[in-house]
């Protein structure tokens, strides 16, 4: 029946096409739609101008409708020819309807300007269930060249009946200018025009992501696929009744030639009806959907991971086959070598001192104990003695960022990207790698340099989508069983471009266990949880610490495993053990933040929901009270729950009204404590 409608509709746009090129009388009108959401586009006939008209939440009959006299188009640019916006007259070339990954339809919208200096293809995607559409936008100057000056990807702007409005969004990991650690922030937006801002991409503040609602918990969310520094700005002003949503990509002046393709970054809208929680489950469903980067490994996704950063560089291949032995035991699957194969960055190779058998022979031993692959690599950084900047003293960026002593290379400089991708190639081949951990130190390099194939002053375009971004696809593209892995000293690129070219990323780096959970509450707002992956250091195991690192994407234990005692040991096999039991519903659920932002002296919690099925990780952190009281979220009230826990003996059954409303007693031992609750509906 799909087929048959898409086949249908088809054919229609294509009529359409053909009979385009008469002027048209009557306004041109697209509906975008999926049954949850609908986006209402228009070309007026009388003045030319192509506008958005609304969006339509289908489930719950909310309607942000753009103001007839608005100026804001999904096509605003400036060049250093002028500016185009919702008040150039366009000219529709062709509108095509067609199906694409995942079940998703695209409908292409192709207009020009009337004066002709520029054509815009205009995609707009959907797919079923999901109440979000995807934008994105490819400009191609017809005549000249031009530079591009500014690029907005997210203009929208609506009546704003229905305000006040709060806001929501989420730093990512930084050190400089101050410490963040994914902490969640809820404003109330000013009706007074004062604009919000989010900083977002390689290095900035905040997350790629904003959410709002209204007093009737109707709200918006948007995400944006930019790895590069931008600023997206959202303002009420209830004077004149406009809620308006604007975008800035940082230090744009990227030239084209006539008749190449500029990519405005893509970004997409969604509706919901609820809370933050209910927010960021329609945002990750949708990017899992529509972006990210297919998990590898199917329900063994994500990963128990041992990673070799508790030896530092002190490591070679005695030490880490014993380690790969008793990693094998207590059930880890990815076996990660980091830092310090290589004698110094920049010459990938192993290091013969380290690996006189050759690290293919490890990588090897690793496969043979079922386990995969990783290594470490460190695409754009490199030490001053090692031979490719012996060589090509010139590819270094203008600022380096000091990454364990190496200067940094500039991937916006053709040479230097092309020489990157051609090294990792050569790793994966060379050593038979199933996962890259791409390291680094803002992985979106400043570089002013006139030398270098990028323009001068276009450094943060250049260095994002022409440089690691470029690196990384093609790198996916050319061996496409081996999987990336983002860490850059941390989760310091939170985007959607990063969920479409890696499968995890590290939220914190180092930051002991309540940090990690702190990093985890707060990633798991716009991202899937497997794009929260925790290093947990060497440390003693106990219920505190394994469970700290047990929600989310990968696990990574840094232990050194041989000086562990039996009994830790043996610990961390059943914890392993507890972990797969229950991540592909932490994978594929909705996430409930049932307390505040982890902190010393509380008890927080986290939850989730997937097939009926509820699992909460609770923990005490040196809170007062031993007792604590857990109360779910999701249930169906009337069903009856079977409710179990990690530690604690007791088999209860509740109604999903009494987990929800009385909640469950949790009785903690120890000080700092967790403690694991699994809901399972109960079948008559
Ligand atoms: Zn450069």
């Amino acid at each position: 029946m799909e087929q048959m409608f898409l086949a249908k509709s088809i054919a229609l746009s294509l009529m359409a096409a053909l009979s385009m090129s008469a002027q048209e009388t009557k306004d041109r009108r697209w509906a975008i739609s999926n049954g949850s959401i609908t986006a209402n586009y228009r070309l007026a006939a009388s003045t030319q101008r192509f506008r958005l008209d609304s969006i339509v939440d289908a489930v719950t009959g909310a309607r942000w409708a753009a103001p007839t006299d608005s100026a804001v188009s999904p096509i605003n640019l400036t060049t250093d020819a002028g500016t185009i916006d919702g008040r150039t007259p366009m000219i529709l070339r062709a509108s095509r309807l067609e199906s694409i990954a995942q079940g998703g339809t695209r409908t292409q919208i192709v207009l020009r300007d009337s004066a002709e200096q520029f054509e815009f293809t205009l995609d707009l995607e959907v797919w079923p269930q999901h109440p979000a559409v995807r934008q994105s936008l490819q400009v191609v100057p017809l005549a000249q060249a031009v530079v591009i000056r500014a690029a907005d990807f997210m203009p929208w702007q609506f009546s704003a009946a229905g305000g006040p409005y709060r806001t929501f969004q989420v730093n990512q990991w930084a050190i400089i200018p101050q410490p963040v650690n994914f902490e969640p922030i809820e404003m109330k937006l000013s009706p007074a025009g004062v604009a919000q801002t989010v900083s977002s991409g390689s290095g900035a503040t905040q997350c790629a992501w904003l959410a709002l609602r209204d007093r009737q918990d109707r709200g918006l969310f948007w995400g944006w696929e930019f790895d590069g520094r931008a600023e997206v700005s959202i303002r009420h002003d209830a004077r004149r009744d406009r809620l308006t949503v604007s975008s800035e990509i940082t230090g744009l002046n990227h030239p084209v030639a006539a008749g190449e393709p500029f990519e405005v970054p893509a970004s997409f809208i969604g509706v919901f009806h609820g809370d933050w929680d209910e927010a960021g489950y329609r945002t990750q469903r949708f990017a899992e959907t529509a972006i990210a980067a297919a998990a590898p490994g199917g329900v063994r996704f994500p990963y128990a991971v041992w990673d070799s950063w508790g030896y530092q560089k002190e490591i070679d291949e005695v030490v880490l086959r014993r380690n790969a032995e008793l990693a094998a035991q207590a059930g880890i699957e990815l076996f990660v070598v980091d830092l310090g194969w290589a004698p110094q960055m920049g010459d990938w190779v192993e290091d013969p001192k380290k690996f006189p058998s050759g690290l293919k022979a490890l990588a090897r031993y690793v496969h043979s104990l079922g386990m995969k692959f990783g290594l470490h690599f460190v695409p754009t950084e490199a030490a001053p003695a090692s031979a490719v900047l012996r060589e090509h003293p010139d590819w270094v960026s203008s600022e380096t960022y000091h990454y364990h002593g190496a200067v940094s290379l500039c991937p916006g400089h053709k040479p230097v990207r092309e020489w990157v991708l051609k090294e990792v190639l050569k790793i994966i081949d060379n050593y038979e790698v199933d996962w890259i951990l791409q390291d680094g130190q803002t992985l979106v390099k400043f570089c002013n340099r006139k030398d270098h194939t990028h323009a001068a002053d276009d450094s943060n375009y250049s260095n994002s989508v022409d440089g690691i971004d470029w690196i990384v696809a093609e790198a996916r593209r050319l061996r496409p069983n081996t999987v990336w892995e983002n860490c850059a000293n941390g989760g310091s690129m939170m985007t959607f471009k990063m969920l479409r070219n890696y499968v995890t990323s590290i939220t914190n780096d180092a930051s002991g266990s309540l940090g990690a959970r702190q990093g985890m509450f707060g990633a798991t707002f716009p991202f899937p949880p497997r794009y929260a992956d925790r290093y947990m250091p060497d440390s003693k195991l106990n219920a505190y610490v394994t469970r700290s690192f047990m929600f989310g994407g990968p696990w990574v234990f840094m232990n050194r495993l041989p000086e562990m005692s039996d009994d830790d040991l043996r610990f961390a096999q059943s914890e392993v053990a507890r972990f797969k039991g229950f991540r592909d519903e932490v994978r594929d659920g909705k996430i409930f933040h049932l307390s505040a932002r982890p902190n010393e002296g509380v008890v927080d919690a986290v939850q989730t929901l997937e097939g009926g099925e509820a699992v909460a990780v609770v923990t005490r952190d040196q809170a007062t009270a031993p007792r604590f009281v857990l109360r779910l979220r999701g249930l169906d009230e009337a069903q009856l729950y079977t409710v179990t826990f990690a530690d604690d003996p007791r088999v209860l059954t509740m109604s999903g009204q009494q987990l929800m409303e009385q909640g469950v007693p949790i009785n903690f031992e120890e000080f700092r404590d967790a403690e694991i609750v699994y809901a399972r509906p109960v079948h008559p």
